[in-house]
């Protein structure tokens, strides 16, 4: 990352002249920095100190145009928080991040720490804010210590901006009362050893993918996006997986996490393969069931919106009637009520398994694939990856 489309001396803040015309945009970002809860809010000013330094405290062109405030070059992992555009800063014609709205900015910038080369950087948070930005800023930027320099000295004047922004408040979005509605989602499969009734992989792609990995990217990406979309329309979510890496866990455990986590959504995310050519989604709810009526309707929903987004990824799909497989019932061990913790007195959590697609469908690796040999294609494929992950979150907030 480099310092891009800088306009004035960061160095020397004119703050009285900013209020009148340098940029309300600016005040707005933090305002609304302000408000939005993050997991690190000791990080604000720091943070806040890094978007003064990148964005000429919103003056510069990315700002502007793309609500850009960190310089954030696009990178595929971006998908759902931004999308690319072309941009020409000092250092040539690159794609950058364009966001939507302040708080997909917001949001995008602690996604873009998320990637790979930022990892660790909660360590160094939990140190101080000084320890934070000297780790990432040497990634963020090459000029290393010298750019770390400049942004720990605009730390102050980010502080003062965000104490001053109570003064000019914003509309906030509706502030949400009470515990978080937790949804579980459990990425079907995992590791190398059957564990617990749960096999450690199914279904094989013709590229010799594996579900284990679709059904972790698929989770991890419906979980960004139903915070974001939380986010946006005020609800107040927890979203829980019942596995992080390539591990297994038995079908109880994974239902488990549902009931010791009381949530009222659980949903767990498969793959198909058959004969290579049947296509269509579906979902499954278990066959005894205490709460099967209402498992049918969040059922339905997921299979609804999952089947909407795979027509508008693979039009195809249109002329193939029997593309909507629909909802089905089928004796699942990761669905069982007790292990939910649903009881004859009580139902807190509807579930659902989805089987999304048929991955051993050669023209469905080629849409969705996590490793396709060229860019391009990759850059397609994670994008409809995410229309899916985006429907999903679409489908489970219905349901809160
Ligand atoms: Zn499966």
């Amino acid at each position: 990352m480099r310092i891009v489309g800088r306009m004035t001396d960061p160095a020397s803040p004119s703050l009285g002249k900013r209020r009148c015309n340098m940029s309300s945009l600016f005040d707005d970002l933090v305002s609304r920095y302000k408000t939005l809860n993050i997991a690190f809010p000791a990080l604000k000013p720091v943070t806040l100190a890094q978007w003064i330094l990148e964005s000429g405290r919103g003056a510069s062109p990315l700002a502007t145009q793309h609500l850009n405030f960190g310089g954030l070059k696009w990178r595929s992992e971006m998908v759902g928080f931004a999308t690319p555009v072309e941009h020409e800063a000092h250092d040539g014609l690159d794609f950058y991040c364009k966001f939507a709205s302040l708080d997909a900015f917001i949001l995008g910038y602690w996604k873009f720490l998320s990637r790979s080369p930022y990892k660790g950087w909660e360590e160094r948070a939990a140190e101080s804010p000084q320890a934070f930005m000297r780790f990432i800023g040497p990634i963020y930027n090459p000029a290393g210590d010298a750019y770390v320099n400049q942004v720990l000295a605009l730390v102050g004047e980010a502080t003062q901006r965000l104490d001053a922004a109570l003064a000019v408040a914003q509309p906030q979005p509706p502030e949400v009362a009470g515990a978080p509605v937790v949804i579980v989602i459990d990425p079907g499969h995992g590791g190398v050893a059957r564990t617990g009734g749960s096999s450690p992989n199914n279904a094989i792609s013709p590229s010799s993918e594996q579900e284990k990995n679709w059904t972790l990217d698929f989770a991890k990406r419906t979980r960004a996006a139903v915070l974001a979309k939380a986010l946006a329309s005020g609800k107040n979510v927890k979203v829980v997986l019942t596995r992080e890496t390539d591990v297994n866990l038995g079908l109880n455990a994974r239902a488990n996490v549902a009931k010791s986590k009381g949530a009222k959504l659980f949903l767990s995310i498969h793959l198909n393969g058959f004969d290579k050519q049947v296509r269509g989604v579906e979902a499954l709810i278990g066959k005894v069931n205490i709460n099967k009526a209402a498992d049918r309707a969040f059922a339905q929903a997921i299979h609804d919106k999952v089947v909407a987004a795979m027509h508008r990824i693979d039009p195809t799909t249109l002329d193939l009637p029997t593309h909507r497989r629909g909802v089905k019932e089928q004796s699942l061990g990761v669905l069982n009520d007790i292990a939910l913790g649903n009881t004859t007195s009580s139902q807190p959590c509807r579930a659902c398994l989805v089987e999304l697609e048929f991955m051993d469908v050669p023209a469905v690796d080629a849409l969705l694939r996590l490793n396709p040999p060229q860019a391009t294609m990759a850059e397609k494929t994670a994008q409809n990856r995410q229309q899916i992950a985006d429907a999903l979150a679409d489908a489970l907030l219905s349901q809160v």
